[in-house]
């Protein structure tokens, strides 16, 4: 068959129809570069070729790792602005927030009985937020996160998930539910793939990922003078000579990269430039390459902040159109685990 030859890219490009894509972010805080190289551009990227785009701003996985979610409707709200500014379009785009849509999370329940507790437990993700989480003791919701995962992208069939590579062990725990639910109560959801952006792993300034709750992001929506500070805060290290070696020299490459990512130039081409002249010099071209870059989706996300109730339009128009697809999904599911009374 010809299609199994093609790559993921090529399918999508020749039959953009065939693909529904569910993504999302959690509510903790404005989405950062890592976001927009990670995930965010390709999500456009896709809305623009004719992929149908569903997006989940995902508030119960607050809780995952905090005991209480706070400022949660101004942080929905600063989301939901940065998407816009950033090119989804909610006429194209379905963007729900899955505290609104109950047949979603229902589906968790069949779907934690695919798992085993020590499937859960091996997930180097989870593993990995544990570690920087801000709570005392390990919470179920944070063990069951994908899973609850998988019903936010099984609810609506999504077959296509792009992220950040941090997230590459849900979606595989995904392809597990759905592969295991198919052959338990026969066929009802697709398999789905997962799509690595440009950087499928930005950093941020201090050399590890870039992550709302790190402390370390440059957030989409911050001032330029906010982006200054924070770059010209950035960990570098003692050799002066500016090169691109993400492994030896994770801090100065992920300056580099950003630099790169934001020109749209080859990073060891960026570092040879700067060459001798150092860290100052790096953080220079790094600032003024990432505020000349967000600029035009801070003047938008400016403008959209403006218009009064459209964001609360955008996430009503959205629930709306999730629970119908959700609701319908949930009955295929009843009749295929002969639950319907
Ligand atoms: P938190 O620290 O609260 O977990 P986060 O910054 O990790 O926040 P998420 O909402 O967990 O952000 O992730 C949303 C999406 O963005 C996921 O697809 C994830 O893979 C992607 N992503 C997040 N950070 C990065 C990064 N530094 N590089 C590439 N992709 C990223
Ligand atoms: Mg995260």
């Amino acid at each position: 068959m010809i299609t199994q030859t093609l790559s993921l890219e090529d399918r999508i490009a020749a039959r953009p129809g065939d693909f529904r894509v569910l993504t999302g972010d959690r509510p903790t805080g404005p989405l950062h570069l890592g976001h927009y190289f990670g995930t965010l551009r390709n999500r456009v990227r896709l809305q623009q070729s004719g992929v149908d785009l569903v997006v989940v701003v995902a508030d119960y996985q607050v809780l995952t790792d905090r005991d209480v979610a706070e400022r949660l409707v101004p942080t929905v709200e600063g989301l939901i602005l940065d998407y816009l500014a950033a090119g989804l379009d909610p006429d194209r785009a379905t963007i729900f927030t899955h505290s609104a849509v109950p047949a979603l999370n229902q589906l968790v329940l069949p779907f934690l009985s695919l798992v085993s507790v020590p499937e859960l437990q091996r997930n180097p993700t989870v593993k990995d937020e544990i570690a920087h989480s801000r709570q005392s003791s390990v919470s179920g919701l944070m063990f069951t996160y994908p899973v609850h995962q998988a019903a936010d992208i099984l609810f609506c069939k999504g077959n296509l998930v792009p992220v950040g590579q941090d997230q590459l062990p849900h979606v595989e725990v995904t392809r597990t539910v759905a592969r295991r639910f198919n052959e338990r109560y026969g066929p009802v959801f697709p398999v789905p793939e997962a799509l690595l952006g440009t950087a499928p792993l930005l950093l941020g300034t201090d050399g590890t990922k870039m992550s709302k709750s790190r402390g370390n992001a440059i957030a989409l929506s911050a001032t330029a003078d906010e982006t200054a500070r924070l770059i010209r805060g950035a960990k570098t290290d003692a050799d002066r000579h500016i090169t691109f070696d993400p492994q030896a020299r994770p801090e100065v490459s992920g300056l580099v990269q950003l630099a790169a990512l934001c020109l749209d130039q080859d990073p060891h081409e960026v570092a040879a430039t700067i060459g001798a002249a150092g860290a100052a010099a790096l953080k220079r071209t790094v600032t003024e390459a990432v505020n000349e870059f967000l600029a035009p989706m801070r003047a938008r996300r400016a403008a959209y902040a403006q218009e009064p109730g459209l964001v609360r339009e955008v996430l009503r128009t959205g629930n709306a159109r999730a629970n119908a697809v959700a609701d319908q999904t949930l009955q295929e599911v009843r009749v295929a685990m002969g639950t319907l009374y």
